[in-house]
């Protein structure tokens, strides 16, 4: 099984010890992803990437992170140095609405995915969904900006991931299945797969169901990094 996002405690907001991790997930492909946000005044959700990456060598583990920006403090972090790298954004927006807060997210989003070049797939797409009132799903007047960040994404040659916590919440990842439909209709078909795990006991939670979500929607491939490359491995070869 594969799990390309999974937080240790280099992220302020996880316990799970890296080697606990890999004592629990002994039988899975994972990548740790840990949060570095750059943020203005927020120093929180950063990590000594020297040491880090050591950690992970270590261990022969892939370098992994999940960066997160505001658009304008200066990026203290090289991005190259990593094997994996989610692009997400984890910013508030608080609106008269939740689909013009919604909008506003896409919009940054659009924006950051065209200045950053160093990540290889976009976080968890909808995911202010997962804080908003009863799960307010992404209205159709902003399918056409989520069709732009996916035509910008694969102009990149990047692509996207498919993130099960959502589905823990209100049943649905993130992005949600009419969502990933817009992707196959752009023209994306591979993805990589994470359950956003912050505690040991999550760690591979809801794959299965991304899988099945993907087979129906038509996505088969799943991108999955092996020495040092990165390669396409066909979903129906994923055991779950
Ligand atoms: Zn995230
Ligand atoms: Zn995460």
């Amino acid at each position: 099984m594969i799990d390309y996002h999974v937080h240790s405690n280099f992220s302020a907001d996880s316990q799970s010890k890296i080697d606990e991790i890999l004592f629990f997930a002994k039988n899975l492909n994972i990548i740790i992803t840990d949060h570095y946000e750059v943020v203005a005044e927020d120093e929180k959700f950063k990590f000594n990437v020297d040491v880090y990456i050591e950690e992970m060598k270590k261990r022969e583990l892939p370098v992994g992170v999940e960066f997160g920006w505001d658009g304008k403090s200066k990026i203290d972090i090289e991005l190259k140095k990593f094997d994996f790298v989610i692009l997400s954004n984890h910013l508030v927006y608080k609106e008269e609405s939740t689909q013009k807060a919604y909008e506003k997210y896409l919009i940054d989003l659009y924006d950051f995915v065209d200045k950053i070049d160093d990540f290889h797939v976009l976080g968890h797409l909808d995911f202010p969904r997962r804080f908003s009132k009863n799960n307010e799903p992404f209205s159709k007047e902003l399918y056409l900006i989520i069709e732009d960040i996916f035509k910008l994404i694969l102009e990149k040659g990047k692509t996207i991931e498919v993130n099960a916590a959502g589905i823990f919440r209100y049943g649905e990842p993130n992005p949600s299945i009419d969502i990933l439909k817009i992707f196959k209709r752009i023209g994306g078909k591979y993805v990589t797969i994470g359950s956003d795990a912050h505690k040991i006991e999550d760690i591979g939670r809801g794959i299965g169901k991304v899988i099945d979500i993907l087979k129906e929607v038509g996505i088969h491939y799943l991108m999955v990094y092996n020495e040092g490359k990165y390669l396409l491995k066909n979903i129906k070869e994923e055991i779950v």
